[in-house]
Parts: structure tokens; sequence; C-alpha cells
């Protein structure tokens, strides 16, 4: 099989490049035979890309380490493993999902029967960003396929070694058909757009948001918005702050702060703020010991252009712990601020990095006015023993999802949507609800002629 696919890999490289146009061409005719409909298709690609990620896992691993300096443990447990499971889940459920709904039929049509059915959509393309460049790229395409979808997948050029293993395993290991992967920036991921697509998920920052759901539009063609934007932590008073401190410090540092629901800032009252900073402190060395720059555990800052942005917010507040930087390493310390304005320059961009300002706020209301003066985001946090502080966050703030207690961890339930509302985002994935993103539900109506 080896000099086989040897021998194919070199008609390959030896091929003229497609052009945007010809692979979408190519895929719309394998979706127009109608194979990729059958569940039997859609759950033998779904066990193909989990046998790719199990036996490519190190590779996979070692390409994020290039990109992000993420351990092999980081790397597995939030992108290989983490697409594994939502493999897994939909596999598990995906003959469930496609039943067809019955729905009601009002007396005046009697002898009618309506349901409902979930349409693949067609030729779908994904764009993932570099900060988890796999699982974001690949969490979708688990969803296209279930769906019944020829995909196009476009991985990001910030990450350029998960980027190249990606387009070397994907085609190789899946319907090479139904499935493409587009390497490139700019100008390649432009020329896709100029295509027509029937469904584009994108996922990365708002300012090209705008760009995909402009080109869309002169399709008609529907789009998942996948953003980002700050996502805020109320820290009651009365709490036990060294478990806030330890869940809250795990959250943020994970991959040197670069998750797009990090928290972004804490929003508590002074007295709370003071203390809960030198918990943040002992919590961060608990984690990453007293220079986190030796701990195998902590990531890198992606490329110098966002180490340089990063480094230009720490004059924003005063320095609790960390500050500390490498430029020719792209390491920063994982860093807490105090003292910080709410109109400092920490707070006036999303941060996507390890720095985590602490803003005092007299409260509850003035902490929901703050959060309601400012982009919904795409998840807010609490802590708090408070059931109204729990129900009044919910109830009185808009945001892509309420994490209680815990950063982060909503989006490994696969049983919940994952997405952003506003400026953070619209649509959602994840388990079923990825099928119905990527599915049309078509209503259908069966009257007998003799009624
Ligand atoms: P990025 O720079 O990798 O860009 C994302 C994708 O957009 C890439 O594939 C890139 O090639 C493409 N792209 C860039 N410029 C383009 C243009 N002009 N036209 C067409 N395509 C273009 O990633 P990023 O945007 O820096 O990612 C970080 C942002 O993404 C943050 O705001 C973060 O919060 C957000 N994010 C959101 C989620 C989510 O699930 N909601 C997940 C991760 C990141």
């Amino acid at each position: 099989a080896s000099s086989e696919q040897l021998a194919r890999e070199m008609v390959a490289a030896l091929a003229p490049v497609e052009s945007p146009a010809e692979t979408v061409d190519r895929l719309r005719t394998t979706f127009r035979t109608g194979r990729t409909k059958s569940l039997d298709w859609r759950t033998d690609q779904l066990r193909r890309l989990r046998a790719l990620l199990t036996e490519h896992g190190d590779e996979l691993a070692d390409a994020l380490h290039a990109d992000l300096g993420k351990s092999r443990k980081e790397a597995y447990r939030t992108e290989i493993d983490f697409t594994v499971r939502e493999i897994d889940h939909t596999l598990e459920h995906l003959a469930d999902w496609l039943r067809p709904e019955p729905a009601p039929v009002p007396a005046r049509l009697g002898g009618a029967k309506a349901h409902t059915v979930q349409d693949p959509l067609g030729v779908v393309l994904v764009i993932a960003p570099w900060n988890y460049p796999l699982q974001l790229l690949l969490a979708p395409v688990v969803g296209a396929l279930a769906a019944g979808n020829a995909v196009v997948a476009k991985p990001s050029e910030l990450a350029p070694a998960t980027s190249a293993a990606v387009a070397r395993l994907l085609p190789r290991c899946l319907d090479e058909d139904a499935v493409a992967v587009v390497e490139g920036a700019v100008p390649e991921t432009t020329a896709l757009l100029a295509e027509r697509f029937d469904h584009v998920f994108y996922t990365g920052n708002g300012a090209v948001g705008r760009i995909v759901m402009a080109a869309a539009a002169k399709h008609l063609t529907p789009v998942t918005l996948e953003l980002g934007g700050k996502s805020p932590v109320f820290v009651d008073r009365d709490t036990d702050l060294k478990a806030v401190a330890g869940r809250l410090a795990a959250g943020k540092f994970l991959n040197a702060g670069q998750t797009c629901v990090a928290p972004d800032y804490v929003l508590t009252d002074p007295g709370t703020g003071a203390a809960l900073a030198d918990a943040l402190a002992t919590a961060v060395e608990e984690l990453y010991g007293a220079d986190a720059s030796t701990h195998p555990e902590y990531g890198r800052i992606v490329n110098r252009r966002h180490f340089d942005r990063l480094t230009g917010l720490l004059g924003s507040g005063r320095t609790v712990t960390g500050g500390t930087y490498d430029r020719d390493a792209k390491y920063l310390a994982p860093t807490v601020l105090a003292d910080v304005a709410p109109d400092a320059p920490v707070m006036r961009e999303e941060i996507f990095g390890p720095v985590l300002p602490i803003i005092s706020v007299d409260g509850l209301d003035e902490a929901i006015a703050f959060i309601n003066d400012r982009d919904k985001p795409l998840a807010l946090y609490a802590f708090t023993e408070s059931d109204t502080v729990r129900e009044r966050l919910i109830a009185e703030t808009s945001s892509g999802a309420v994490g209680i207690g815990l950063p982060l961890a909503h989006l490994t339930v696969s049983d919940l949507p994952f997405g952003g509302v506003g400026e953070s985002g619209m649509g959602s994935y994840h388990g079923r609800y990825s099928l119905e993103t990527f599915s049309h539900r078509k209503a259908v109506l069966d009257t007998p002629l003799a009624s």
C-alpha cells in the first residue's frame, strides 16, 4: 500500500494545482452523485477521520508544538482527543438525530401527515484560525460530514506546520473527491470565497468575519461566524478565592491565553480584588512554577506581531505577577494586572494572550451595567455561591454562553451549542447543533388525494 500511496502522491505533486473553481466543481460533482448522503458514507468518513487522529496523533502533536509550543499533553487534551470525542458523540447519536421529526397537522388538513427531514446543503467551506488550529478546523468538518456534505477545509496559515499536516493527511484518509484542503493566506481565502458554497463556517476575528459575510452575501450563502471578544468574569464576595484563582488561572493561561473563550478580565469589588490578586499569584506559581518559561506545559505566543501587541498592554495596571518576557522565544509570563482603569489599553481590545486585568466594580449591579455597556461576549463567567447572582447574571446579560464556577468547560459538553451572539458571532455548533448548522431542515407535508 505504501508504494501505491507514494505513486499517488507523486502523481498529485506533478499535477497542475487545481483552481478554487475546479475544486468546488469536483466536490459538487461528487455531492450530486448522492453518495455523501447515505448514513453509511457519513459514518465511514467519521470513522476514517477518527483513525487519522489516533494513528497520526503524535505527528499532529509535533506540528502543534512547532506552531504554538503546545505540550503533547495539551495537544491531545484540547485538540486531538477533543475532536475524537466529538466524533464518538456524533457516531453514537447520528442515526437518531437524522430520524425524520413528525409535526402535528391542523384538523382542517385532516388525513395529511407532516414531518421534517435534515437535508445536506451541498459543498461547504470551513475556515479556521491558528489558536487551536486542528480542533477548530476538524470539529466543524465532523459536523459537515455528519450532515452529508462535501467540504473544503481552509486551515490557518499562521499555524503552518498544522496546516501542512492536515493538507497531507486529510485527502489521503478521507473520500478525496468529497473533502479537500486548501492551504493559504488572504489571497487564497479571498479566491475561495469568490466561489459559490452552500454554507461558510468561519472561526476567527470579527474584522475578517465581516469580509467573509460580505463575500457569502453575493451568493446568498448562509454563514456561521465563530468570533471572539472580551469574556468577563464576575467574582462575588465571600467565595473561596483559592479555588477561584486555581480555576481562573488554569482557564486563562491555557495555550498562553490564546483561547477564544479565555477569561479576558475580572470584575470584582476592591476588597475581593486585592485578595484575589494574591491568590492568583499563588495559583500561577502552583501551575507553572516560579518561572513559567521553563515549565513544559506553558505555551508560546503565536508570532512577533501578537507578542508586540501583548507586551504593549503590560503598562495598563500594577503587575501582581508575571510581566516578564523574551521576544526571541515569544515567551510572555502569565501576568495578572491590578488597579486597571476601565478605559486602559488592555480593556480596549480582546487580549488573546496571558494577561489578566482585574477591574474594580461596586457590586453586581455595576458589573452587569459594565458588561451590558460593551459588546456581547462569547462567554460570561461567574464565581458565586448565590442563586440570585447566578440568576441575575443569566437573565440580565447577553453572551454566547454562561459558565459558572469553571471557565472553558462548557465547550467540552457536546450537547451544548457552542457559538456567539452579536459581536461574538452568529450560529453555533458541536454535537447535534453542528448537524443543524450544516443541514437544511426541510418541511414535508403529505396529503392523500382521497381525503
Ligand atoms: P487567523 O489570523 O488565523 O484568521 C482566521 C482565518 O481567516 C484564517 O484561516 C485566515 O487565513 C483567514 N483570513 C485572514 N484574513 C482574511 C481575509 N482578509 N479574507 C479572508 N480570509 C482571511 O485567526 P485570528 O482571526 O487571529 O483568530 C483569533 C480570533 O478568533 C480571536 O478574535 C478569537 O477570539 C477568535 N476565535 C474564535 C473562536 C470561536 O470558536 N468563537 C475560536 C478561536 C478563535
